[in-house]
């Protein structure tokens, strides 16, 4: 198996999207086998060293999302870049849907050899959707792409993963029919580096503008940031439709990757993401270890001790913590 894994590793790393395909289904799988062998892989294309620009996509359902990725992602290919694209869906747990599920939606970008587009598998919870996205990501970035787009509907929680998992965090939003700010809550306009209004086209091209202006109000009375250049976090408007305002977008995004590299901020930010999925790893390993059925006995052994007063909690709560780092 050490062998497969290995070969599977350098047709990664030699760009195949087949084998990237296999070792994602790899990854996604709950087997304890196919963890080790993830495990494995993960180490090995670890060391190709590659870095693709992730970029993370926010929006609620109808916003533009897939129609903006397949207008910026085609883009990006007639520049000669690969680019990838995954997804992040917790919701995907309830409806048992996925939000790229149908590849359809993207049918220009599915059919470049330059791209990847990976549907969000159904059945997971938020953990395992977090780890599945973050090996996919470094997997893609072994295969060498360029760009990593990671999608997510607008929920809350995602946009989190998205940004611990992102170089750069994007959020899509549509024109406001009125002049209020379309309640998106502050914590995710927080997170935001660029705020999209897409629609920005036809009749909906004046609110489109009123919105923007709206957020870049909004976005100025934000705390700056140290990893920001003046300017930045910026809004602006775009047409996905007319692919309208995507050339200035990539640019935009340019100025703030090379400002962050210049000043660090790039390698600070992925440093701390490591460790913080590191720590994330550490800490889902424990719970796992503490739900295992034999440990969970010896807990329930002690706690019954604990309760008839014959051990402190202290001292009972040492003694499992030791025989689990025995086993
Ligand atoms: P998603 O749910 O966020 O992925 O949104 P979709 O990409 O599926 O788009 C939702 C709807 O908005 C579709 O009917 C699109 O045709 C429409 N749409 C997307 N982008 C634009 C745009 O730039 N302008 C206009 N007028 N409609 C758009």
């Amino acid at each position: 198996m050490g062998d497969e894994i290995a070969q599977l590793g350098e047709r990664i790393l030699n760009g195949e999207r087949r084998a990237l395909a296999r070792a994602i289904t790899l990854i996604e799988s709950g087997r304890s086998d196919h963890r080790a062998d993830a495990e494995l892989l993960l180490q090995q294309v670890q060391q190709s060293g590659r870095e693709a620009l992730r970029i993370g996509l926010s929006g609620t359902p109808g916003v533009g999302k897939s129609t903006f990725i397949e207008a910026f992602g085609m883009m990006l290919i007639k520049m000669g870049l690969r680019v990838a694209v995954l997804a992040v869906d917790p919701s995907s747990t309830r409806s048992g849907g996925s939000i790229l599920g149908d590849k359809t939606r993207m049918e220009y970008l599915s059919r470049e050899k330059n791209a990847f587009i990976r549907p969000s598998p159904s059945q997971n919870h938020l953990g395992g959707v977090a780890r599945r996205t973050r090996e996919a990501v470094a997997l893609c970035e072994a295969a060498n792409f360029d760009v990593v787009l990671i999608e997510t509907v607008g929920v809350g929680q995602s946009e989190t993963v998205v940004a611990e998992l992102s170089d750069l965090f994007l959020l899509l939003l549509a024109p406001a029919g009125g002049d209020e700010l379309q309640g998106v809550k502050r914590g995710i306009m927080e997170m935001a580096d660029m705020i999209l209004v897409n629609k920005a086209d036809g009749d909906l091209k004046s609110a489109a503008t009123r919105t923007c202006a709206d957020y870049a109000g909004a976005l100025r009375l934000l705390r700056k940031r140290p990893q920001d250049p003046d300017g930045y976090p910026c809004a602006k408007t775009v047409s996905a439709i007319e692919k309208d305002g995507l050339q200035d977008a990539w640019e935009t995004i340019q100025t703030l990757i090379e400002w962050r590299k210049d000043n660090h901020h790039w390698t600070r930010r992925r440093a701390s993401q490591a460790a913080y999925w590191f720590d994330q790893e550490v800490r889902s390993a424990l719970l796992a270890q503490l739900n295992a059925p034999d440990v969970r006995q010896r807990m329930a052994q002690l706690s019954a001790q604990v309760g008839q007063g014959h051990m402190a909690p202290t001292h009972a709560a040492r003694k499992l913590l030791a025989s689990l780092a025995q086993s």
